[in-house]
Order: structure tokens, then C-alpha cells, then sequence
């Protein structure tokens, strides 16, 4: 029998109607957006100014909190200016633009397709190259790739658990990635297991992606270590905790790292970048962005440069749908409905979802029936019901001791709820609040 984990969950349509489209590389843009606080933890330090010229691969921004991450150029041209842009979350941020031209690289980046397969770096100069070449989480999270990789004292890792799972309706970019960068993933897995000293890796991904399984299991056989594991499809698998208690059976405890279960988790499209980083001493600078919706007349997976406009990737398939009511940063459960198409690919986009006016009506909400559908398919174990109730009430206290932190926004339970209650808008301004206040009191 498939594994899963087992607390709650649900099965929304998977609507992978882009599962079949080949990768494919998006134009240059002719001005490029790049914001200076894309990844999660602090923002970086832009290292340039008004009219410098610059490369691509050149680091333009300095990570320099513990939790941050060096920025890269993406283009090489002209630096317009540096400026407060809405982007992608809706908030404006200080953002570096760049009049493209040409494509100049910086010396010392393998650009070419040639495997590399022998890995010379040590442990220690692997965690380095990662953390300068500005790789995050590329699942969503941006959590900055090279401090997972800095075990703390006292913790040891076992297991790296490598996320192909995909869970999210819609989004193919990571199916496609290890179809067609199967062996690069599989490379980028052992450095990884390396600079982890860990000598077991298990890659994790959900069986309604058979053809990726299949082949990476083939190809697997020549990488020692590395165990293909077929899940049964269930949301939201994907999240860190859920995975981890799917592959290995172990339960992170409630405000707990995965390390403290001795496992260390990366997506499949982060393990690539670790990949490019230390094998081809490329930064992150372009990502795999899936653009779907049934609208559309042409779905899309696309190599797409960081700092594009999410315009330009709708305006290479016919452009924007007259019925869209709704474009969404991410997929329909965890994505972000984006209040510009004019915001920026960043590390963290995985996709662009249109929603097209039939399908976007908001449904009235009604009173809550206590019939406990969102208790029961929580994947943290939480009562969302009574979250709701408590913020609604302002009590932060008690929002706090029903763990609302753990909260991981997967959506489930506003999906189930027959009331269409808000639950997650109400969760997410609890965490906000009862976030501040832990940041108060630790000053
Ligand atoms: S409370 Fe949070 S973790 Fe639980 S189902 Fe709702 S969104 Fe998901
Ligand atoms: S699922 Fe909706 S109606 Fe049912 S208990 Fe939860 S909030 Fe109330």
C-alpha cells in the first residue's frame, strides 16, 4: 500500500492540464524587476546604483542577516534605478530595475548543458557556494538553502527528504523539472546528502506523476543512497511535516523543526538550483513558473529569468483572457491573488493561475453548524473553528495556546467547510497578531 500521512487532509481536482508542456524558455524581458526582499527572513543590501552596468550572475544585492540571501542580476544591462514597487504580495518593495541588454554572463558560469557529474567541492565549500549563489526554497517557502544545510549543535541529521510531491492543483513545474532535469536532481541530491553527511536520501513524489517515478527510479540505480518513494496523492503532502511523516514516519512536534526528527527537507526545483550553483557556478537567477488556467488557450512551463513581469509570460500564450477574473501567484489552495500582472517573477513563484469569472464567485458565508469538517481534515491538528472564533474575540492568549502558529495556510479546511466560513483570512491575522506579540517579548 501507497504511504500518506495520516491527520486530516483532502483531495481537490488536480487540474494538471499543463502536465504534458516541455519546458520552455522565455524571452528576455526588456526591463527586468528585481526586489531586494524576495526570500524569506531579512532583505538584502543592494550593492549597486542608478546607471551601473551589469551581468548576469553579478550579485547586485548582499545578504547579510543570518536568515537572508544574496540577490544575482538575471539580465546584464543598465541599472534604471532602484525603487518601491508593488510586487508580488501586493506590498511595494524596494526594487532593483534593470534596462536589459544583450545577455551577458558573468566569467566563470557554465551556461552549457554538459552533466557534471564528479562532485570536487567539500562539505564546507558546498554550504558556501549555496549560501553565495542565493539559493532558497524554491516549494514556496524562500527559506534560505544553505542555513537547513548548518545542522545545530546537539541535532544530527539521518534523512534528507527530497519534496517532489506537487501536491497543489494545477501547478506542473516540478513534475516537469524531474522528467527533464532527471539526473541534474539526482546529481543535486547527492551534493546535498553531502554537505548534510547524511548517506540516505528519499525523494518523495505522488503517484499521479508516474512517468517522473519511473524514471527517476530507472536512473536512481546509478546513485547510491537515494531511494525513489511513491506516495499516495492527498493534500497537502507537500508541506514539510506532512512529508516527512509520509517517508519516514516521524512526527515534528508542534513548533519544532524537521532536524529535530534528525530529517532535513528540499524541494526538487531548490535541489536543481543547488545543482547549477555547485556544478556550473550559476546563481539563482531563473526558475520553472507553470502558467495555466482553463481560460487559457495555451498552457505553459517556463524557463523564465527572475525580475520578468508576470505580463510577459501571459503575453507569449495570447495574453490576458477577457473573462479572468482572478490571477493568482501559486496554486488555488496556498497562491496569492495578485494585484498587478505587472509584479515580478521572484525565487518564490511557481506558478500563475487564472481564474476565469465563472468560477471566482465568492459564495456568501453562513453560520458556522459545528459539523467539525474542518477539525477533521486539518493536517496540524488544529480546531480552525474555534481559531476563527478567537480572533473574531481578539484573544490573543488563547489564540496563541490553540497553536495557531502552527498553522501552515494549506487552505483544507476553508475547502471542506459547507458554511464557506473565512477561516483562513481570520488564521492568517492570528498569526500576524500573536506573531508580533512573541516578537515583543523576545525584545
Ligand atoms: S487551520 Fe491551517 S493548517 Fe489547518 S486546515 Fe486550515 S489552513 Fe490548513
Ligand atoms: S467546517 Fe465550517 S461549519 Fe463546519 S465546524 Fe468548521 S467552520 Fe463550522
Amino acid at each position: 500500500m501507497l504511504k500518506t500521512f495520516k491527520l486530516g487532509g483532502v483531495h481537490p481536482p488536480e487540474n494538471k492540464i499543463s502536465r504534458e508542456k516541455s519546458i520552455e524558455v522565455l524571452d528576455l524581458p526588456k526591463k527586468a524587476f528585481i526586489p531586494v526582499g524576495q526570500v524569506l527572513g531579512a532583505p538584502s543590501v543592494p550593492l549597486v546604483k542608478r546607471g551601473d552596468m551589469v551581468k548576469v550572475g553579478q550579485l547586485i544585492a548582499k545578504g547579510e542577516a543570518f536568515i537572508s540571501a544574496n540577490i544575482h542580476s538575471s539580465v546584464s544591462g543598465k541599472v534604471f534605478k532602484i525603487d518601491d514597487i508593488v510586487d508580488s504580495s501586493g506590498f511595494r518593495k524596494k526594487t532593483i530595475i534593470i534596462d536589459v541588454d544583450g545577455d551577458e554572463w558573468e566569467e566563470g558560469i557554465d551556461t552549457s548543458n554538459e552533466i557534471i557529474r564528479d562532485i570536487s567541492l567539500s562539505k564546507a565549500e558546498i554550504i558556501e557556494r549555496i549560501k553565495a549563489s542565493g539559493i532558497v526554497g524554491l516549494g514556496g517557502a524562500t527559506f534560505p538553502s544553505h542555513v537547513k544545510l548548518m545542522v545545530p549543535k546537539g541535532k544530527k541529521a539521518e534523512v534528507l527528504i527530497i519534496n517532489g510531491v506537487e501536491c497543489e492543483p494545477y501547478l506542473t513545474s516540478d513534475h516537469r523539472l524531474m522528467l527533464e532535469k532527471t539526473e541534474e536532481l539526482l546529481i543535486g541530491t547527492k551534493i546535498l546528502m553531502k554537505g548534510l553527511a547524511v548517506d540516505k536520501a528519499i525523494v518523495g513524489i505522488e503517484n499521479n506523476k508516474a512517468d517522473a517515478i519511473e524514471k527517476l527510479t530507472k536512473v536512481a540505480k546509478d546513485y547510491a543512497g537515494i531511494t525513489i518513494l511513491p506516495l499516495k496523492v492527498k493534500y497537502p503532502q507537500g508541506g514539510e511535516k506532512q512529508l516527512i511523516k509520509a517517508a519516514i514516519n516521524r512526527e515534528v512536534p508542534s513548533g519544532a523543526l524537521p532536524i529535530e526528527v534528525g530529517a532535513v527537507v528540499n524541494n526538487v526545483g531548490t535541489t536543481y538550483a543547488v545543482y547549477e550553483a555547485v556544478q556550473k557556478n550559476k546563481p539563482l537567477v531563473e526558475r520553472i513558473v507553470t502558467l495555466t488556467g482553463k481560460s487559457l488557450e495555451e498552457t505553459a512551463n517556463f524557463l523564465v529569468r527572475i525580475g520578468t513581469p508576470i505580463s510577459n509570460l501571459l503575453e507569449s500564450k495570447n495574453g490576458l483572457p477577457e473573462d479572468t477574473a482572478k490571477v493568482i501567484s501559486g496554486g488555488p489552495m496556498m497562491g496569492k491573488t495578485l494585484t498587478t500582472i505587472d509584479a515580478a517573477v521572484v525565487k518564490g513563484t511557481s506558478g500563475v493561475l487564472l481564474i476565469p469569472e465563472k468560477e471566482s464567485k465568492r459564495i456568501e458565508s453562513s453560520t458556522c453548524i459545528r459539523c467539525g469538517k474542518c477539525v477533521s481534515v486539518c493536517p496540524m491538528g488544529l480546531e480552525p473553528h474555534l481559531l476563527e472564533k478567537l480572533v473574531q474575540i481578539e484573544d490573543w492568549e488563547e489564540t496563541q495556546k490553540n497553536n495557531v502558529m502552527d498553522c501552515i495556510e494549506c487552505g483544507s479546511c476553508v475547502y471542506t467547510c459547507p458554511s464557506y466560513r473565512p477561516l483562513l483570512d481570520y488564521i492568517r491575522l492570528g498569526k500576524s497578531k500573536v506573531g508580533e506579540i512573541i516578537r515583543s517579548r523576545k525584545k
